[in-house]
C-alpha cells in the first residue's frame, strides 16, 4: 500500500504566518505529502499559489482550511491515519522513526504559535527532530525525508508543465 501523508498546519495567523505557511505548503508537496489542512481563516493568495504551483510544476496535491484542528484530526483517525505531532517535547525521531515508518497512512501535525495541550494527547507520536527550537518548515522536511527514507527525493508529479532535468543543471561560472 502506497503511503499516505497529510500535513496539519496548526494556528496560522493571516498576514503574520502567510509566508511560513505558504513554505510549508511548498515543502508538504515537494517532499511528499498529498494533503495540507491550514487550522485558520481561508486566505485565498496561499490557496492561489498552490494552484499555480500545482499547474506548473504538477501534483496532485491540495489544500483546505479548516477552523477546527480537533474536527479534523477525529475526521482523519477514523480513516485510520496516526497522528505524529511535530515538537521539540517529544520523543527523539532517531528512537521512532522505524515505528512510525509501519503506519502507512499519517497525518503530520505542526505548529505556528504556542501548540495547546490537547495536540499532544491525541497525537499518537509526539516527535523531537533535536530537542533545539528551530521551525516548521525545517522540522516538517527532516521529518519527511526520514519517513519516506529518501525515496520522495525521486517522486514524479503528475501533468507538470515544467520538469527540471539534468539539462538545466548549470555548470557554475568560474
Ligand atoms: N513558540 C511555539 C511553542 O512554544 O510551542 C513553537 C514555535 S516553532 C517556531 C513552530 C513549530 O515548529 C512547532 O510547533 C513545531 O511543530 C516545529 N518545531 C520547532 N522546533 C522543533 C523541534 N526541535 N522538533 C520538532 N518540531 C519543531
Amino acid at each position: 500500500m502506497a503511503k499516505q501523508v497529510v500535513v496539519l498546519r496548526y494556528g496560522h495567523r493571516t498576514g503574520r504566518d502567510d509566508r511560513v505557511s505558504t513554505h510549508c505548503c511548498l515543502v508538504a508537496r515537494a517532499f511528499g505529502a498529498e494533503r495540507i489542512i491550514i487550522i485558520g481563516k481561508k486566505d485565498e493568495k496561499i490557496e492561489d499559489v498552490v494552484k499555480k504551483l500545482c499547474e506548473r510544476w504538477g501534483g496532485p496535491f491540495n489544500i483546505n482550511f479548516s477552523t477546527s484542528w480537533r474536527e479534523e484530526l477525529q475526521r482523519l483517525k477514523a480513516q485510520g491515519f496516526k497522528a505524529v505531532h511535530l515538537t521539540m517535547y517529544g520523543k527523539p525521531l532517531q528512537k521512532v522513526i522505524e515505528d512510525i515508518k509501519k503506519c502507512d497512512k499519517i497525518v503530520v501535525i505542526i505548529g505556528s504559535k504556542k501548540v495547546e495541550i490537547g495536540v499532544y494527547e491525541e497525537s499518537d507520536y509526539n516527535v523531537a527532530i533535536t530537542k533545539q527550537p528551530h521551525s516548521e518548515i525545517a522540522a516538517l522536511a527532516v521529518f519527511l525525508d526520514w519517513y519516506f527514507g529518501g525515496k520522495e527525493l525521486e517522486k514524479k508529479f503528475k501533468d507538470a508543465k515544467i520538469v527540471l532535468t539534468e539539462k538545466d543543471e548549470k555548470p557554475r561560472k568560474k
